[in-house]
């Protein structure tokens, strides 16, 4: 079953941390942002176009934080493209002149369009590796200025995805902006690794979010997706924020340069579950 309701077993370890999460308006983002306010962070929530998706986050991370009895925190929305420099370069002004502080970074906002490769719209595929590649670069270059500038270390997290490592046909730049996370991941981790900050990243599966409408309300094409998971379900978006939660904890303090997969098994070939080749 999925652990949807585990709120009140769960630790406070990030109490005194301050968190921003790109597109954390609905899906994976809302639930990571939720999450570190349950744990006691206060968190920028970060949001593209109309803002009422971010407010819902916000009340819903103003009330997980009453609710854990973390009392008054300042989290705040932010809104930027994370593909725009100018952009990231305000937001994190509004952060930091706010905060004057920033202690994780979750780079989450992300987007898929199917095309057959041959097919595929050059300025959609430039959009795509802007948003979910260079995005993360570009957030994580102001993280680590941060950083570094104040002493102390800190933590970037990038959402990933199992197509890190698995091919995903017809989307080709989707593959290629997961792909190039996986570098992203370990060669900041490297670079940082003796300044106190890490770098991690998070692989998730098929994971019950808007980014799936296409057949997460369809119970035919749903039973499709979980039969190819060996876990036999798809994830919720708050199994993927306790990872998250994790990799920002002090109990993640020695790891570095990792991307944890959470994809109920997605990875381990599923293919040869039952023997074939021998
Ligand atoms: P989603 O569509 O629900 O959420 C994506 C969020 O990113 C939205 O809030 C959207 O507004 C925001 N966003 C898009 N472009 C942006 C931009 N330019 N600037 C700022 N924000 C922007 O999808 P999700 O499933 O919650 O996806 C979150 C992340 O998880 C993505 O990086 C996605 O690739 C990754 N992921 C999702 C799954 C899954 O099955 N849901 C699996 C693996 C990886």
């Amino acid at each position: 079953m999925p652990q949807s309701d585990h709120s009140t077993s769960f630790p406070s370890r990030l109490v005194g941390q301050y968190a921003l999460v790109t597109g954390a308006s609905q899906g994976i983002g809302r639930a990571v942002a939720i999450r570190l306010a349950q744990e006691g962070a206060t968190v920028a929530i970060n949001y593209l176009g109309s803002p009422e998706g971010a407010e819902e986050t916000l009340a819903l991370a103003r009330t997980a934080s009453a609710g854990r009895g973390h009392g008054e925190i300042d989290h705040i929305m932010v809104k930027a493209d994370v593909a725009s420099e100018q952009d990231v370069g305000a937001m994190f002004e509004t952060i930091l002149s706010r905060w004057k502080r920033l202690d994780c970074l979750v780079n989450n906002a992300g987007f898929q369009r199917e095309s057959p490769s041959e097919a595929l719209d050059i300025e959609t595929y430039r959009r795509i590796i802007d948003v979910n590649l260079n995005g993360a670069v570009l957030c994580a270059q102001q993280a680590l200025a941060h950083f570094v500038a104040r002493g102390g270390g800190g933590s970037i997290i990038n959402c990933s995805s199992v197509h890190q490592i698995i091919p995903k046909p017809g989307y080709l730049a989707y593959s290629i902006s997961k792909g190039g996370m996986a570098n992203l991941t370990r060669t900041l981790a490297l670079e940082f690794a003796g300044r106190g900050i890490r770098v991690n990243a998070v692989g998730p599966g098929a994971i019950d979010t808007p980014i799936n409408a296409a057949w997460t309300g369809d119970p035919q094409k749903r039973g499709v997706v979980t039969s190819h998971i060996p876990m036999g379900r798809v994830g919720t978006p708050e199994e993927i924020a306790a990872v998250f939660a994790f990799l920002a904890s002090d109990d993640a303090s020695y790891i570095t340069g990792q991307t944890l997969y959470a994809c109920g098994g997605l990875t381990l070939f599923p293919e040869f579950r039952d023997n074939w080749a021998s």
